[in-house]
């Protein structure tokens, strides 16, 4: 069974969304960077006060600060997991390889959705977080695309990436993904 799996794609491509469905459906461990984020930021820790003012610019947070936060959870959990936006950089995909050869838990699979940028600025907005305005939308987009897509090749030479079309309704998505990790 694949269950140690990453998802990777832009902001907007329902990563979030689909993550949800995957875990409930295999009971995996959804680890979701952004979301462990604003849980520190809403509960006004230390942390938190440092992520608010980048993320709210659509910058990254420190690799080490993300980095600790996997690592904490990673390392007391038993079952499989699903990694939702992290990593986000090349440097952080060797830590978390360092990380994951120290557990003796190999990634299964990297499953790619894809969008175009329209669709994705529409849910965004259509969202509405705080980190949802057009400009914050523009930064995001372009950090995903210079910083976070060499992940997509890097992935892919390991031989271990799948990509799904994300632009359907979310039980299309859903049933793409299925079959994706079969
Ligand atoms: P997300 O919910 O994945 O769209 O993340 C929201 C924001 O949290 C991002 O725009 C970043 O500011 C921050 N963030 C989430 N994951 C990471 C990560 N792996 N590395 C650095 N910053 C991150």
């Amino acid at each position: 069974m694949k269950n140690r799996l990453l998802f990777l794609g832009p902001p907007g491509a329902g990563k979030g969304t689909q993550a949800k469905l995957i875990c409930q459906e295999k009971s995996l461990l959804h680890l979701s960077t952004g979301d462990l984020l604003r849980e520190e930021v809403s509960s006004g820790t230390d942390l938190g006060k440092i992520a608010e003012s980048i993320m709210n610019k659509g910058e990254l947070v420190s690799d080490e600060i993300v980095l600790s936060m996997v690592e904490k959870r990673l390392s007391s959990n038993k079952k499989g997991w699903l990694l939702d936006g992290f990593p986000r950089n090349l440097p952080q995909a060797g830590l978390l390889q360092e990380l994951l050869e120290k557990l003796d838990q190999p990634i299964k699979t990297v499953l790619l959705l894809e969008i175009d940028d329209d669709t994705l600025t529409k849910r965004m907005i259509a969202r509405g977080r705080k980190d949802d305005t057009e400009s914050v939308i523009r930064n995001r987009l372009k950090i995903y695309r210079d910083i976070t897509s060499p992940l997509v090749h890097h992935y892919e030479k390991l031989g271990i990436l799948k990509s799904v079309n994300g632009s359907g309704t979310v039980e299309d998505v859903n049933n793409q993904i299925k079959g994706a990790l079969i």
